[in-house]
């Protein structure tokens, strides 16, 4: 093996977390080397990429990878009888082209002078040095810190012996293109813990394309996700006169929904995105939090460039989970309903005035990732 390459910052992992992240260091001028396994930024899509209206307002998102807004939720209950309908008088949700979105991510970190290593895996650390193996065969990195934004089952945490996500849930879904038609561009919930235990099926249509999803506690799946999945495709409510291809897009994979964990840094770097649990555990959308974290990381770890790693001290996660208390008391909440007979009673109290507001202020509300708190690192987030 031929010397270390020597870097300040390692990243691993180019979804939106690494990509983010390895910008905002690159454009203050620390050398950046971010590695990816995936051989390309557009295939092994995990996510189905709806960005929520406080994330669009906050961050300058490329127009043309984002899809029509949606104004529109119905929730169904098990039966899939007198729906609940929720209109809002603003733009809520888009969903990304997350292929796009990537790339166009890339570019940027590109441009800001970060070098991505594609077909790149992180396999381990040994002797403060950390080992890639890519195109060219296994190679060494010496990083003055790394980040691990390598997702949910993140490899980085618990070589650098940080926390590791416990709590997770499993999604499934398909994608494909529809024709325009006249439906308005509408995001459709089952709440059934038969089909989706512990969370929902969900129907994304925005008038280009369908998500089809499943998500649901990995154990609790009678069958398993792929027939739980297969059975919700055949039934799916909101595509009335949409053909389904036979060719579809397949994305899965893990949703941490344990909540920020709370050991996130230490003295050789620290964890961003899926990695660190952040991850609403109520909503499972990951996307927000992603972003928001990336730069109060990239703010932290310019410091502990600058300074030396005492700085890495203000990267708390266990001062930011507090924050985080009403949403885990509400994902408990929701995976108690585990009969259909449950999530029905549910309904009875989302047809209330109280019952619709709740859930409006949940889908339509403006809560987002918490701000780190005054004076932690030159707090940017928000
Ligand atoms: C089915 C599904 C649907 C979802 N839908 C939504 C949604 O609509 N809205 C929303 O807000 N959130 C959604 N989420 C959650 C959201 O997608 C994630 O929270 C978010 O994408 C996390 O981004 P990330 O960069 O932290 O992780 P990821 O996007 O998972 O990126 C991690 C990257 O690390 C790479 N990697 C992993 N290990 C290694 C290694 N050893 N070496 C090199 N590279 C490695 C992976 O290939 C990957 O590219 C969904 C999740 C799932 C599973």
């Amino acid at each position: 093996m031929t010397r270390p390459r020597e870097v300040d910052v390692l990243v691993v992992g180019a979804g939106l977390a690494g990509l983010h992240a390895a910008t905002l260091l690159a454009r203050r001028g620390h050398d950046v080397l971010l590695a990816e396994r995936r051989p390309t930024l557009t295939g092994a899509v995990r996510t189905t990429g709806i960005f929520v209206r406080k994330t669009l307002d906050d961050f300058p998102l490329p127009a043309d990878c984002l899809g029509p807004p949606i104004r529109r939720v119905v929730l169904y209950p098990p039966d899939r009888r007198r729906p609940v309908t929720l209109d809002s008088d603003r733009d809520e949700f888009r969903v990304g082209d997350m292929g796009g979105l990537y790339l166009a991510a890339a570019g940027e970190a590109t441009d800001a002078g970060v070098r991505i290593a594609l077909a790149t895996r992180y396999t381990g650390r040994r002797d403060g040095l950390c080992l890639l193996t890519g195109p060219g065969g296994p190679t060494e990195v010496r990083a003055r810190f790394v980040v691990g934004a390598d997702g949910a089952r993140s490899a980085v945490a618990r070589d650098l012996g940080l926390d590791r996500n416990r709590h997770l849930l499993v999604g499934a879904e398909e994608v494909f293109p529809v024709p325009a038609g006249d439906r308005p561009p509408t995001f459709s919930c089952v709440i059934d813990p038969s089909l989706a235990p512990g969370y929902l099926a969900w129907v994304v249509d925005d008038g280009r394309h369908a998500h089809v999803g499943v998500a649901g506690y990995p154990d609790r799946f009678p069958a398993g996700l792929r027939a739980a999945l297969d059975r919700f495709a055949a039934t799916a409510p909101g595509l009335a006169g949409v053909k389904r291809p036979a060719d579809v897009e397949r994305r899965g994979g893990p949703i941490p929904v344990g909540g920020l964990l709370r050991r996130i840094g230490g003295a050789d770097g620290l964890l961003v995105g899926d990695a660190a649990g952040a991850v609403s555990p109520l909503t499972a959308g990951g996307l927000d939090p992603c972003l928001r974290l990336s730069e109060h990381a990239a703010d932290v770890l310019d410091r502990a460039l600058r300074t030396g790693p005492a700085a890495l001290t203000a990267y708390d996660g266990a001062a930011l989970r507090a924050r985080f208390r009403g949403r885990l008391l509400l994902r408990h909440g929701l995976a108690q309903v585990r009969t259909p007979a449950a999530a029905a009673a549910g309904f009875a109290l989302l047809r209330t005035p109280p019952g619709r507001a709740v859930a409006r202020r949940v889908l339509f509300g403006d809560r987002s990732f918490p701000e780190p708190a005054p004076g932690a690192v030159g707090a940017r987030i928000g």
